[in-house]
């Protein structure tokens, strides 16, 4: 039998709000999320490097009916258009039935991922062993980096230009590599040092080989014998390594994770988690209002510099492109834009509790997180998204049925973060951070919440088709 509400249980439920879990909120949620999740580890799977991700998207445009965007055409509405930076970042764009003067929805998120890339002169051989020089790339806890087993991916330039891919480690049957650690038995001086130095930089040296040359006549047989068979089996010389861009990225693959396989674990997970939700969100939108942009963008891990990165001006470029050949001043689009900048945020993690104030921190399975801002510090190197536009994108996603949940990232002034949102809102774009809040973030293998992940898929969405 029912027990009737108290009158103080009836005015809590009407005042007072604690964000549910996705679970609570949507039950039919937790299967089309596993569904969606399939989809989702094969991307991680074959996207292990930008460049990778740039290819693997491309394929899933071309399938999908997207063609090369061609600068000075004058598109249909519904036209389908896709354009490739340098190999590492895309832009995909459905064109709205709105004129461009009225704006675009911009999606943006990033494709590359912290991870150990090689310095230009790799090889070297100590010990009779043959190892490689690395220079790890983006925020990395480099003890987390040590004894797992690594798998090589990059391009090679030679000499006359011909480009050859590396991947090494991905394959059955394929060796992998690793960066060594010290015993514990004989780690006591190491034991000493704090965990951020724990290992250094300069200790992330990847074991590649240990058999000699034959011929006892050379100097650096181990060396050399490393060296022949990378030859042998990509034609390259040790000189090509200095055009290379090679990266050492964890061979494991793609997981379910947890008895009840509620969530996914994968390295690089920041931030292809929110690219492949917000792809596949643009790649599934048909005549929107508004023209839809989705941009998987290179070099955030890294301060977002560089022309692959969103400090770069390719993608305004590509809008004011796509302004000039429909007639409408991009100044005018610009300011009519809205983007979601995705990316991911801090799960709170119980077991690192004292990080976080529990009040405003985003969970693993509470759906999309909404960061207003960002930074550090005092909000120092923050968009930091207004009232009217929270006001917008929280109506639009109650109405789409999209579980969301507001924090920050972590305790005010232990840390912070960055995100390429600041550089899409000085376009004066109006700009909102988002994402997918992650366990064990910039980790060998990274957690989402697959209810979390269908929920940012279902936000973009949402952005994509509405009318407003
Ligand atoms: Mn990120
Ligand atoms: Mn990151």
């Amino acid at each position: 039998m029912n027990q009737e509400k108290t009158q103080g249980q009836l005015l809590a439920e009407q005042l007072l709000y604690k964000a549910p879990i996705v679970a609570d909120k949507d039950t039919s949620a937790v299967e089309l999320a596993n569904e969606f999740c399939e989809g989702y580890k094969v991307y991680l799977d074959e996207s292990k490097t930008e460049r990778e991700a740039v290819e693997y998207s491309v394929q899933l445009l071309t399938q999908a009916g997207y063609k090369p965007f061609v600068p000075g055409t004058c598109y249909q509405p519904g036209d389908k258009i896709y354009m490739v930076n340098r190999g590492k970042a895309l832009i995909a764009a459905t064109i709205g039935s709105y004129g461009l003067e009225r704006g675009a929805h911009l999606n943006i998120s990033h494709i590359d991922a912290p991870r150990i890339d090689l310095k230009p002169s790799p090889l070297y051989e100590s010990a009779d062993l043959a190892l490689l020089k690395t220079h790890y790339y983006g925020g990395i806890r480099k003890y987390q980096w040590t004894a797992t087993p690594l798998a090589l991916h990059g391009v090679v330039y030679k000499a006359d230009g011909e480009k050859v891919v590396i991947n090494i480690g991905e394959k059955p049957g394929d060796p992998v590599f690793c960066i060594t650690d010290l015993l514990p038995h004989l780690g006591a001086e190491q034991n000493a040092r704090t965990l951020k130095g724990g290992i250094t930089g300069e200790e992330l040296n990847i074991l590649v080989g240990g058999l000699p040359y034959e011929d006892e006549a050379v100097k650096e047989r181990v060396k050399l014998m490393a060296m022949k068979l990378l030859n042998e089996r990509y034609g390259i010389t040790e000189r090509d390594f200095a055009r290379a861009e090679i990266e050492a990225v964890p061979a494991q693959k793609a997981a379910d994770v947890g008895l009840d396989r509620s969530f996914v674990g994968a390295y690089g997970q920041d931030d292809r988690v929110d690219a492949y939700a917000a792809l596949i969100a643009e790649i599934e939108v048909k005549n929107p209002a508004f023209t839809t942009i989705c941009v998987l963008a290179d070099k955030e891990e890294t301060g977002s510099d560089g022309a692959t990165g969103l400090q770069g001006m390719y993608v305004f470029h590509f809008m004011q492109q796509l302004c000039a050949a429909h007639g409408v001043d991009s100044i005018t689009c610009f300011q009519a834009s809205k983007c979601l900048s995705a990316d991911v945020s801090a799960a709170f993690d119980p077991t690192f509790a004292k990080a976080f104030d529990p009040l405003n921190s985003t969970y693993a399975g509470k759906g999309l997180a909404l960061c207003r801002y960002v930074g550090s510090a005092g909000k120092v190197g923050t968009n930091d998204a207004g009232a009217e536009l929270m006001t917008y994108f929280t109506k639009l996603f109650d109405d789409h049925d999209v579980v969301w949940q507001t924090g920050e990232m972590g305790r005010v002034d232990l840390g912070g973060g960055g995100t390429v949102s600041k550089y899409v809102s000085k376009h004066d774009i109006d700009t909102l951070d988002v994402g997918v809040p992650v366990l064990s973030m910039h980790s060998p293998f990274e957690i989402t919440s697959k209810l979390d992940v269908y929920m940012a898929y279902k936000a973009f969405k949402a952005f994509n088709e509405t009318k407003e």
